[in-house]
């Protein structure tokens, strides 16, 4: 077997790997939901609490062309609650609009712009995301070279063809390249699929649930300074 080929790149998942998403979220469902019983008591009738998410579950089940993009979905389920209240469809927009601002406000991890101005130094830095975040809202985006969303590519992770795209890209090969992020499925066994090397980042110190064998893992960014710098184990 030849030996593996040097490290070139590493692409970032985003959500829960760079900063923490469920209280973002939740934070931003609410705020929606605020929003549309002040101004579109109607429509949100419609939508109690989690409403949206369960639709936008079911909507993605029977719709495999939108799953992958979660703004279509939402702004869907929100379009026909618009609609089935008699509402106007800015309704829908605006609702978004509350949504998506409060889903942008997150708070990057306190070691993640410093973890990726080291890796970036050495490494071409992509990230890739299942989400809607603006990473220009989140100050990190310019620590990437290149950064690819599951709606800005037409397929989620783990699809092997979003790495792929992402490591041509690059101008590296997959066997070149190490992914790291928090799902087990999505990140770690999709990256494995498509030749990346990984690590998981498994921030709650969960026990690895598979597919496969136990993946290099670290708990904190940080740690991948002396996983993956001069100096560290594995240079
Ligand atoms: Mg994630």
């Amino acid at each position: 077997m030849n030996p593996a080929p040097p490290l070139r790149a590493i692409t970032f998942d985003l959500d829960d790997t760079l900063w923490e998403i469920g209280p973002v979220i939740r934070a931003a469902e609410a705020r929606m939901e605020g929003y549309l019983r002040r101004h579109f008591p109607a429509m949100a009738q419609r939508l109690p609490a989690g409403e949206v998410r369960r639709r936008m579950n079911a909507l993605a089940a029977q719709r495999p062309e939108l799953a992958h993009h979660v703004t279509a979905l939402r702004m869907t389920v929100l379009r026909e609650a618009a609609h089935a209240a008699g509402d106007p469809p800015q309704a829908a927009e605006l609702a978004f609009g509350t949504f998506i601002a409060a889903r942008n406000a997150v708070t990057p991890f306190t070691d993640a712009a410093q973890v990726l101005r080291a890796l970036g130094a050495r490494f071409a830095l992509a990230s890739i995301t299942n989400g809607n975040v603006d990473l220009a809202a989140t100050g990190l985006a310019d620590l990437f070279r290149i950064r690819v969303s599951a709606e800005s590519a037409g397929m989620a992770k783990p699809h092997p063809a979003i790495f792929h795209l992402t490591c041509e890209a690059l101008g590296v090969a997959p066997e070149e390249t190490l992914h790291i992020g928090d799902d087990p499925e999505c990140d770690v066994a999709g990256a494995r699929a498509a030749g990346l090397r990984t690590i998981w980042f498994n921030r709650p110190g969960h026990r690895w649930p598979g597919p496969g064998q136990v993946p290099i893992h670290v708990r904190q960014l940080s740690d991948l300074l002396e996983r993956l710098l001069p100096g560290g184990p594995n240079s």
